[in-house]
């Protein structure tokens, strides 16, 4: 009996494991889960909100360090209908600390649509589901068939690493072909019983074993039935993705303290990188352009005037995914012409504000240094 996925079915459907192989998989891995899966909170009460929910914060996050913002999030906004009506800097602020604010400012979007046009319920059909902003094939895998327990399969980063060691596949991941296939092996594994259990299973497996760096092959409850196992290759498939290292740039930032200690801050614009959230002041500075001049320019042109660029107070680094920013921040004394972008935040209220980490973690390393 053909007992190893590497022994395929061709025909139709392309590459498909043998019946056996995954029914044998399908019981091992769920009688692991019986033991091992963690209590997280949106296992609890696995609503088609609270699901959506986490597995959009869980989209570029870990559990366990997602946990704490989720339980805080579905605390300010229980349903559907909070988020709709939530003001979006308060879904920033709530979402501060996670990243890929994208992710938020989408999530909140879906709300009001599916307030408006379901009744306030996530849709129960995939068709319908992908139709909202933010929501891909994998989050409405997801949704549907852990809040819905629909046969649907959802293939992501971690459930791809997953499928293509056990079935030994050394072509790269971002490949058409090789995507195309995990979604259909992924299909012919959902089981009629349980589909959600098992799209939790798959999940978890690949966040506690199968891990991305040092899979835990010794204990792993499907070892026998792992090619890339077999072939001495778990620790090469996937192949690594090349990719070059972001660009560093050098920034300055303004530091400019009112006789309050509120601090000068900005409105990034509705569009790009961070939009809608705020920061201090700040510019680039290309290679061999003084950073001070620079950056009493750049102040002049949101409005302030009689500036003068102090002293350096502190210097930071701060890796993004499309470059490293170095920043400097230096004191600034300045008077401001009123202006929408610009506005004052004391630097103990900042967290009820959207502002970005990079100004945040300067906050932090100033601190009581940078009182006028
Ligand atoms: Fe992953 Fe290793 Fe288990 Fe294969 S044997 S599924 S590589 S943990």
């Amino acid at each position: 009996m053909a007992d190893r996925p590497g022994e395929v079915r061709r025909g139709a459907v392309a590459e498909l494991p043998p019946p056996a192989w995954r029914a044998r998989l399908r019981r091992a891995l769920r009688a692991w889960y019986a033991r091992s899966a963690r209590d997280l909170p949106w296992r609890r009460a696995a609503t088609p909100y609270r699901v959506w929910v986490a597995e959009v914060m869980l989209q570029q996050t870990q559990a366990a360090t997602a946990a704490p913002y989720y339980e805080r999030f579905l605390a300010r906004f229980p349903t559907v209908a909070a988020l709709a009506a939530a003001a979006e800097d308060d879904v920033l602020a709530a979402w501060q600390g996670l990243g890929y604010y994208a992710r938020a400012r989408k999530l909140k979007e879906a709300a009001a649509i599916i307030v408006a046009e379901h009744g306030g319920r996530f849709p129960d059909d995939e068709a319908t589901a992908r139709a909202l902003p933010g929501v891909g094939p994998y989050t409405a895998g997801a949704v549907l068939s852990i809040a819905y327990d629909r046969p649907a399969a959802a293939v992501d980063a971690n459930v791809a690493r997953v499928l293509v060691r056990l079935l030994g596949e050394e072509r790269p991941l971002a490949t058409a072909a090789v995507k195309a296939r995990l979604w259909q092996v992924a299909a012919a594994l959902v089981p009629r019983r349980a589909p959600g259990a098992w799209t939790q299973t798959l999940i978890e497996f690949g966040a506690l074993v199968c891990l991305p760096r040092s899979p835990d092959c010794p204990s792993c409850p499907v070892a026998s039935l792992c090619v890339a196992r077999a072939a001495g290759r778990a620790a090469q498939i996937p192949a690594p993705r090349r990719k070059k290292p972001p660009p560093v740039v050098e920034v300055a930032v303004a530091w400019a303290a009112d006789r309050e200690g509120r601090l000068t801050c900005v409105r990034r614009p509705d569009r790009g990188v961070l939009a809608g959230f705020y920061e201090l002041p700040a510019v680039d500075v290309p290679a061999g352009e003084d950073p001070r001049v620079l950056l009493g320019e750049a102040l002049r042109a949101l409005g302030a005037r009689r500036v003068s660029v102090g002293e350096a107070l502190a210097r930071i680094e701060h890796g993004m995914f499309h470059r490293t920013a170095r920043l400097t921040a230096y004191r600034v004394r300045a008077t401001w012409d009123a202006a929408d972008s610009v506005t004052a935040i004391l630097p103990e209220a900042a967290a009820a504000r959207p502002l970005t980490t990079a100004s945040q973690k300067l906050i932090r390393a100033i601190g009581s240094k940078g009182r006028r």
